[in-house]
């Protein structure tokens, strides 16, 4: 598996398995992260999910895509498996992934995104008043894991691939950008302690 098939690969995902389930979420209250689990030897899709905060506000998209996964009969081990997520993990989602075993996670949109462009400064928030942690302060590589970007993978492409990917993150970008608008107009109505 080179680092260009799974740009091209997780991109796929994004588009094809997560973002259906968020649009149903998002049109329920719910806000836009997702994410899904997928085989390391062909990657394969063992299961999307994306956030039911409006159902328990400890629903998010990571947390309710582990809940499934453990609920399913048979599954891989997590060292097997890749985690990705549509937006950088928080520290709640990136201590399950911890818990569960994962050695990896990869992310589309990060912290400084989520604060900028989804007006959702809570992860950041959390690292600063929990942990004293500034924006990237975070081990990103330790002895558990190691984060990375979807966007650092596009870059590292070869062209013309390169270019496709970035049409292709683009693309996904403008449905996020409508799902986020959706979310923000209703977020009024809803009882998410941190919205
Ligand atoms: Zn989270």
């Amino acid at each position: 598996m080179t680092a260009t098939t799974l740009a091209s690969r997780l991109l796929e995902v994004i588009e094809s398995d997560i973002l259906p389930l968020t649009e149903r979420g998002v049109a329920g209250g719910n806000k836009v992260f997702g994410a899904a689990i997928l085989d390391k030897s062909d990657l394969s899709v063992v299961i999307a999910g994306t956030n039911d905060e409006t159902d328990n506000p400890l629903w998010h998209g990571e947390i309710n895509t582990l809940r499934q996964f453990y609920e399913l009969p048979d599954r891989p081990t997590t060292q097997d498996l890749v985690f990705l997520t549509t937006h950088e993990p928080c520290t709640l989602c990136m201590s399950a992934i911890t818990w569960a075993g994962f050695d990896n996670y990869y992310y589309f949109y990060s912290h400084e995104d989520s604060r900028d462009s989804f007006a959702i400064p809570h992860d950041l928030k959390i690292l600063k008043e929990v942990f004293g942690l500034d924006p990237g302060g975070y081990r990103r590589t330790n002895a558990f894991w190691t984060a990375y970007a979807i966007g650092d993978l596009i870059e590292g492409a070869p062209e013309p691939l390169r270019v496709r990917l970035l049409e292709q993150r683009d693309r996904i970008r403008r449905r996020y950008d409508a799902l986020s608008v959706q979310y923000q107009d209703r977020k009024g109505d809803n009882d998410i302690p941190l919205n």
